[in-house]
């Protein structure tokens, strides 16, 4: 049963006596609206659900007495917001009411330090930003193949399940976490990784040891500091653990998503590179290998020091990074790098840095102003020596290009700005390509036994919905993933549901849900779909960011799809977690991500052998690596979401925001609709026998006993099934009621 019963709305909802302020000054209308809309229609929910009906609402008479105008205004707003399908006044009954309840419950349990809830087979987890002593090997046996109402919810219980669903039906299992930057998403993982390789103990401890060296290498080259969390993912992690039909841990594998490597190249106010670079430097730096790898000891590269002074000072001081540094080193060999392999890696990272410092300064001559040279060498030719290529040759592609017309190749010179473009264009490629190569090894080194034909618990760590001041071609990418996580939530949720049903043989089509579907149509549909007008556009070297977003709105014809007025490279869509306006600025180029053929001739001849193997496959488009994310299918997914809180201050508005991203409110909509507690008939009597029976009675556990209590006990909207009793979640808090008044 559900952890907690859903209790019915009035109780809950103190509404204010006098209107809200804000409606009073139409100027903050707008702000004002959605929160008074979902009181009224909760409060009301039951009675009088109509639009026509809300504009008799005593607090829009008693705010505008007879101002029409106003009235209208908010009936005009109501039913936009009912076409675009985000207020249905269902939903928002629904929703808000399921939104009280769960936000009081976590509040209650997490002044209590219990950080995990469970809503239906979600797990809720809020970050406690404390080390909580709940994950000591004693917290692995108690949580092992055991029933999950035995003990407290907690984080071991979801993996055990997950574990134990893969083992007793021979399927593989998915473990989707999902929330806001600082929610604890990362940790999650590790964690469930831990209790995993506990419960798949195989004889190989050499292969768990490498199993859980993974994260961590992984993460210091993916893992940033940012202005929200000081070890953010920069990257989507789909990590699948595989294991002997026995349930005996047998390999690993891990996909990466969209990483932002715009990073390397520049961070933020207050941000940092990418974790990998500042270990380096303080390790080479404690081993006085700085020179060796040509990096400066006075002052630092301008990847990594957009803090001028503070970077050296921190890596010289730092413990916590030489620390990282030889964990790193630790991992490497643990997995089996080659010295050889590892070696190449630092080259390269310090051929990145180098590559960063060089310079550009027009030459101007009387016929040529938009050449470039390198006004400062010894940063081109470190570069250079690191990535094992000619400084000349560098120098060559990097300030001009090639181009062939009518068969002929001429050579065109880069300006300062186009030569900085391709410099910083390259430091991404090799930056991307290296994680690319580093996770492909891991997989390499990690794969299983082909011979055996083994089950997968996949953890998806990826970042949540985003919705900003300013959106991008991330942001879109981001949010499309999420799209696509959802629906495989609803399915699973509803399919569970549907099977409950079918198994008791209860007439299913009262459960309805939201189907993202047409959304994802309009996103992922072949030819016409958004992703696919995009990469078209992408192929026409005239198209502009504007032609895009025109294309967009010639051929998307979906509600969900708009274009707002007076803002040209702008476009909005109605996200299943809400509207999220995009700006179409850079999209073309994003999408492309192309690097000079120059560049990669370059590239291909050095003598580095890891370098020539990073640029010996053709060109893959890594941006929009998104695609191979839509085909992600993950089969019987155990879900479990995450929540932030900070410094155990419990925020309303940000669990709210996050209830509503990670689907959770969609889902619960779904359980209130459908029968919430499903109690067998022998547990039903024995639990509420007294309603109808006396108290020294001992009736049987029968359909007709169950039938008795209920008609006694005046309830209705139950249904019966072949052995269990469906209840709403009212019904129990009215049979409680009854039981204490008998
Ligand atoms: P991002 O989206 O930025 O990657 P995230 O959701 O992965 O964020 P984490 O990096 O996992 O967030 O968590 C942020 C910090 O919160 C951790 O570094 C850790 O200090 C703390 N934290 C999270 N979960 C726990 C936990 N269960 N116990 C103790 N501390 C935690
Ligand atoms: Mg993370």
């Amino acid at each position: 049963p559900p952890l907690f019963d859903m209790h019915p709305v009035k109780t809950l909802f103190k509404i204010p006596r006098n209107p809200p302020p804000t409606l009073l000054h139409p100027d903050k209308w707008c702000r004002g609206f959605n929160h008074f809309i979902s009181q009224c229609l909760i409060k009301d929910f039951e009675n009088r659900p109509s639009v026509t009906h809300l504009l008799e609402h005593p607090f829009i008479k008693q705010a505008h007495g007879k101002d029409m105008s106003l009235q209208k205004q908010l009936a005009d707003l109501i039913q936009a917001q009912q076409q675009l399908g985000s207020i249905t006044k269902t939903r928002y009954c629904a929703i808000h009411c399921s939104v009280v309840t769960i936000i009081h419950q976590l509040q209650k349990r997490y002044a209590d330090l219990q950080i995990y809830t469970y809503v239906g087979d979600i797990l809720i987890a809020l970050n406690p930003f404390q080390n909580l002593n709940i994950y000591s090997p004693q917290f692995s046996k108690l949580y092992h193949g055991v029933k999950r109402s035995s003990n407290p919810p907690h984080i071991f219980a979801s993996a055990d399940a997950a574990y134990q669903g893969m083992v007793t039906f021979s399927k593989d299992q998915c473990i989707i976490i999902s929330g806001e930057s600082g929610a604890g998403k990362t940790e999650s993982a590790h964690l469930i990784v831990q209790h995993l390789t506990f419960l798949g103990k195989a004889n190989n401890r050499a292969l768990r040891e490498k199993i859980l060296q993974v994260n961590p290498l992984v993460e210091a080259f993916g893992n940033a500091c940012t202005a929200i969390n000081d070890n953010s993912s920069r990257f989507g992690k789909y990590l699948e653990m595989m294991f002997t039909p026995t349930g005996a841990v047998m390999g690993a594998k891990i996909s990466e998503y969209l990483l932002e490597k715009s990073r390397v190249i520049k961070q933020a106010v207050g941000e940092k590179n990418f974790h990998i670079f500042y270990y380096i430097y303080a390790g080479l730096f404690h081993q006085k290998k700085l020179s060796e790898y040509r990096l400066p000891e006075k002052k630092p590269p301008r990847y990594i020091d957009n803090e001028t002074g503070r970077v050296m000072q921190d890596i010289i001081t730092k413990d916590s990074y030489r620390q990282q540094f030889e964990a790193i080193q630790h991992c490497f060999r643990i997995i089996g790098f080659t010295d050889e392999e590892v070696h190449s890696v630092y080259r390269i990272l310090a051929g990145i840095l180098n590559t960063g410092n060089i310079e550009f300064a027009a030459i101007s001559s009387q016929h040529q102003t938009d050449k470039s040279e390198v006004p400062n060498p010894e940063a081109l030719d470190n570069a250079a020596a690191l990535l094992s290529i000619g400084s000349e040759e560098l120098q060559e592609a990097l300030t001009s290009h090639c181009v062939v017309t009518r068969g002929e190749t001429i050579v065109r010179t880069n300006t300062v700005d186009k030569a900085a473009d391709v410099r910083d264009a390259m430091s991404k490629a090799l930056y991307g390509r290296l994680f690319s190569w580093i996770v492909n090894r891991i997989n390499t080194l990690l794969q299983p036994d082909k011979n055996i034909c083994g089950m997968n618990v996949g953890i998806l760590d990826i970042f949540g919905f985003e919705n900003f001041t300013r959106n991008s071609f991330e942001q879109l990418c981001i949010n499309i993933a999420n799209e696509q996580i959802q629906f495989y939530f609803n399915q699973h949720i509803f399919a569970l549901e549907q099977m409950e049903y079918q198994n008791e043989g209860i007439d299913a089509t009262t459960v309805v849900y939201e189907d993202n579907r047409p959304l994802l149509d309009m996103f992922l549909q072949k030819p016409m779909g958004l992703l696919s007008l995009l990469d078209e556009e992408s192929r026409f070297p005239q198209a502009t960011d504007l032609t895009l977003v025109d294309k967009f709105e010639d051929n998307l014809r979906y509600k969900y799809f708009w274009r707002p007025k007076g803002v040209e490279l702008c476009f909005g869509i109605q996200h299943y977690a809400g509207k999220v306006l995009y700006d179409a600025y850079g999209f073309l180029e994003k999408n492309r991500d192309t690097l000079p053929a120059d560049i990669v001739v370059v590239l291909r001849t050095s003598e580095n052998k890891l370098l020539q193997q990073l640029f010996s496959s053709p060109l893959t488009k890594t941006g929009i690596s998104l695609h191979s994310f839509a085909t992600f299918r993950a089969s019987s997914p155990e879900v479990y979401i995450s929540s932030p809180f900070h410094s155990l201050k419990f925020s309303h508005e940000r669990v709210l925001v996050q209830l509503r991203y990670t689907g959770i409110l969609e889902t619960v909509k779904i359980r209130q609709k459908g029968y919430s507690h499903r109690i067998l008939f022998e547990e039903f009597v024995k639990r509420y026998y007294y309603l109808a029976f006396k108290v020294h009675e001992t009736p049987l556990g029968s359909r007709e006993n169950c039938i008795a209590i209920l008609e006694k006990s005046k309830l209705d909207n139950w249904i019966l099934g072949k052995t269990k009793v469906f209840l709403k979640y009212y019904h129990i808090e009215q049979l409680n009621l009854f039981l204490r008044e008998v």
